[in-house]
């Protein structure tokens, strides 16, 4: 029985990519807009011919450009194909003991796979009532801790007295925290890591950098760490980062005042449709992410997303215990929203 010996996995599933022509796509946290006009430059200036030869191996332009952007070095900088990338091989390398790896029940659905995937044992930690994590959970001895701030899919954000107290408690493993929607409102840890060479920040050009085609990702950890992490990608694939995203990711890390604008944008998008869900009868946790985790007061999640579909309008909805009865919407562009709005307003009337 061939089958016995051979690795098998329940993969992750990601939100569906609706074909519909017409659709309004808020099911999966990407950016409503563009990226910056210079990115298109640069894709344009990468000569049919260079693609003959191999990528840098190191993505030496693209670390710099955050390295820059960021006001770190070099040698702290980790780039992968997309943040997924960057997360899976600080899994591999991070954590790689008997005790488990820690992080909360309600969060991105990959951790549990990677863990799978990998055999490292894990334990998921409740949220409390209102959503928030407890820190005190994170106390006990562990292999390691991972968690998204803000967190997702409930859009909420931990302070960094917050982070650093896990920090704190943890100086014998690992802890990375996934920034995959910080820059819309969230607190960043990266000022923490001259202080705690066990942190690692992951963040993503999928989100707010309007680029979740392009697949890239990185992390930012003191050198020794990102040292470590670069030996199990050098033994694993060294040409991860191919040349169109490359020059893709430095156009769009330079372009910072374009950035900036667009995402403030999404910021007034979000605030406006807060208030709007709050006025057609739907609460929330205070997102500070490009998207709300909302549930009405008296129609269920299921049939509100299963409305939204037949309208093309997609979200995303987990059957999962606890949340099955929230949708998670992401910012559209403004006339999205109003579409959106639109058509919930005429739906829980005619109910
Ligand atoms: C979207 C997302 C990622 C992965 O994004 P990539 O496209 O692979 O960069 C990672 N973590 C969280 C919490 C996310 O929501």
């Amino acid at each position: 029985m061939w089958e016995q010996n051979i690795r098998q996995v329940v993969p992750y599933v990601p939100g569906e990519q609706p074909k519909d022509e017409n659709k309004i796509k808020l099911n999966t946290n990407e950016f409503p807009y563009p990226p910056s006009p210079k990115v298109l430059q640069a894709l344009q200036d990468v000569s049919l011919d260079s693609l003959r030869l191999y990528p840098d191996p190191a993505v030496v332009d693209l670390r710099q450009a955050l390295a820059d952007a960021y006001q770190v070095e070099l040698e702290q900088v980790f780039v992968g194909v997309g943040s997924d990338d960057v997360i899976a091989n600080a899994f591999l390398t991070f954590f790689h003991s008997e005790k488990p790896i820690l992080f909360p029940d309600i969060t991105y659905s990959f951790y549990d796979v990677w863990a799978d995937l990998f055999r490292i044992p894990y334990k998921t930690k409740a949220l409390d009532e209102n959503f928030h994590m407890r820190k005190e959970d994170y106390y006990e001895e562990n292999g390691g801790i991972i968690f998204p701030n803000p967190n997702a899919p409930t859009g909420i954000g931990e302070g960094l007295g917050f982070i650093e107290d896990i920090l704190q408690h943890n100086p014998n493993s690992v802890v990375i925290v996934d920034e995959a929607y910080v820059d819309f409102g969230g607190s960043s840890a990266l000022p923490l890591l001259e202080k705690y060479e066990n942190l690692l920040v992951v963040q993503t050009f999928s989100k707010s950098r309007a680029l979740a085609g392009m697949r890239i990702g990185y992390a930012f950890g003191n050198k020794k760490l990102i040292g470590y992490l670069n030996a199990v990608k050098f033994s694993f694939n060294s040409y991860t980062m191919n040349r169109t995203s490359i020059a893709a990711g430095v156009a769009c890390v330079q372009d910072n005042r374009y950035f900036e604008e667009m995402v403030q944008k999404v910021i007034t998008t979000r605030e406006r449709t807060k208030k709007a869900l709050q006025e057609l009868g739907f609460s929330f946790p205070d997102s500070t992410s490009n998207f709300i985790f909302a549930t009405h007061k008296s129609v269920p999640a299921e049939e509100l997303f299963e409305a939204l579909k037949q309208a093309h309008i997609y979200v995303r909805y987990f059957k999962k215990p606890r949340i099955d009865n929230y949708l998670r919407i992401t910012i559209g562009t403004d006339a999205e929203m109003d579409t959106l709005l639109a058509f919930l307003e005429t739906y829980l009337k005619g109910r």
